[in-house]
């Protein structure tokens, strides 16, 4: 059975070809090890083996997660997130990767204020057309969501994030990414401060990469396949 640093030395390794190969600096990307469905002693191995980002999608498990975690750790919110959720995310996460309407950014910037802290966002945008998805539509609602969220002094806005067609031609997904990282360099020219593109997951990282990607949310080529069948605290 592969463990767990072995994975991780394989996307480190590959992560390391694809920016020599787009001539890129390492420096440039983060590694998010998503560790949504696996348990707590997983995430504990994967800080021991030099992880220093971990992702997760459901709000109560994050919660439960980062307060039994004790290590310091970066943690990431990626998945979808209800109003009446916010208050499980925002007092652990470093970035909140999901942010899709002004309903929800003045619901984050509530919290926020109450626990007094700056709190680091970024905007999902539905790259990909899919109706299933979540995320802004196109550049016109990230830009008015970006003005209005100019008034919401909790918030700060520092990139996008996209999760591009479940698909293995290769350019229907260099098609999401470039048109992420495009919205990007449009939205920042106005704004300074969106840099970050969050894209890239087990299946198309060394695409995303190659289209600007400055941080990947890999969960399966480092956990391995997930276990659905138990919840991560009865594994
Ligand atoms: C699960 C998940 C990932 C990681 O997916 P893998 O294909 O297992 O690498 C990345 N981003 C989000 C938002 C996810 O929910």
């Amino acid at each position: 059975m592969m463990m767990l640093k072995d994975n991780l030395k394989i996307v480190q390794e590959n992560i390391q070809s694809s920016v020599q190969n787009c001539g890129r600096d390492l420096s440039e990307i983060s590694l998010i090890a998503v560790s949504k469905t696996n348990t707590v002693s997983k995430i504990l191995e994967g800080l021991n083996a030099g992880l220093t980002d971990f992702g997760e999608n459901k709000a109560v498990e994050f919660r439960d997660k980062s307060e039994l975690v004790k290590e310091k750790l970066i943690w990431h919110f990626m998945g979808h997130l209800q109003t009446n959720k916010v208050k499980y995310v925002v007092k652990n996460a470093n970035f909140i990767h999901s942010v899709e309407s002004f309903k929800l950014a003045k619901e984050i910037n509530k919290y926020a204020e109450k626990i007094d802290k700056i709190q680091n966002i970024l905007f999902e945008v539905n790259t990909s057309g899919e109706e299933a998805k979540f995320g802004l539509r196109n550049y016109d609602e990230l830009y008015e969501l970006t003005e209005k969220c100019g008034e919401l002094s909790n918030i700060k806005p520092v990139g996008l994030m996209t999760m591009a067609p479940f698909t293995s031609n290769e350019n229907i997904l260099r098609k999401s990414f470039s048109k992420l990282s495009e919205m990007r360099n449009k939205i920042n020219n106005k704004v300074g401060s969106i840099k970050e593109l969050s894209m890239g997951m087990t299946n198309d990282y060394a695409i995303a990469i190659e289209e600007g990607a400055t941080m990947i949310r890999i969960g399966t080529a480092i956990f391995g396949a997930r276990d659905v069948s138990l919840s991560w605290r009865e594994k």
